[in-house]
């Protein structure tokens, strides 16, 4: 994995990553100006590999080696805006993969926790979020047997961010969420998915919305698929 080889194209990619914002997030619909601001900031062609890098900014997918893929800009930042992060949250993401929404992330919380299931991945995203200085950022390798979900030392969490497809909502997931927190993952039995807001009310009761429909790589685990 050729980490950051993109990193001397910087002014092209600000150009071409305002006309993504533009294009891709605002038109769509997205409004939560902290979001907005964000995907402006952090450069996605840094958490591809070189490759990739001129498909950066392009409104799709992209894959990341070990069979896993980046997703989509607006993926992204519809589920950060429905996560309605104001800078003081303490975040859990399953998933972290690039590292790119976890980037998002650090930029918009207090403190984010990841969780990686492919080593690779990780080491890959930790100097990703090195070299943009997000030191906010705790990341976990869960490459043992059975892959863990959840993070249970570090819960309860104001948001969860699924980045995996599940077939249901992990309970162990709901248990690790803060009262007022929320849980956004995308939900399905087939390839497709149906992006799921689960809130926690402050008396504990959960609240369901579900949105739209996307396309994830399975989510690993007990409560997941099997590998
Ligand atoms: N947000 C990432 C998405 C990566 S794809 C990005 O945009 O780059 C989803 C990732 O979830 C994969 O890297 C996969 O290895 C990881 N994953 C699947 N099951 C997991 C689990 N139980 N715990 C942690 N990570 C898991």
């Amino acid at each position: 994995m050729d980490h950051m080889a993109n990193v001397g194209f910087s002014l092209n990619f600000e150009i071409i990553r305002k006309k993504m914002v533009h294009e891709q997030i605002i038109s769509r619909g997205i409004s939560d100006r902290r979001v907005i601001d964000a995907m402006l900031k952090i450069p996605r062609h840094i958490f591809v590999q070189e490759a990739f890098a001129a498909q950066a900014y392009n409104d799709k997918a992209l894959p990341i080696g070990e069979k896993q893929t980046i997703s989509q800009p607006y993926i992204v930042a519809l589920m950060t805006e429905k996560l309605a992060l104001t800078g003081t949250e303490r975040v859990l993401e399953i998933g972290t993969g690039s590292g790119y929404q976890t980037a998002i992330l650090a930029t918009l919380a207090d403190r984010v926790y990841s969780a990686e299931r492919i080593r690779p991945l990780a080491l890959n995203a930790r100097k990703c979020l090195d070299y943009l200085k997000l030191f906010n950022v705790q990341l976990r390798i869960n490459d043992g047997e059975g892959s863990m979900i959840g993070w249970e030392e570090e819960a309860p969490f104001d948001a969860i961010i699924v980045t995996a497809g599940a077939p249901e909502v992990p309970e162990i997931l709901t248990d690790q969420l803060a009262p007022g927190g929320r849980l956004v993952i995308p939900v399905g039995a087939g390839p497709d998915q149906q992006l799921i807001t689960i809130i926690k009310s402050q008396d504990g009761e959960l609240h369901r919305e579900s949105s739209v429909t996307c396309r994830f790589v399975p989510l690993i685990g007990k409560q997941g698929w099997q590998a």
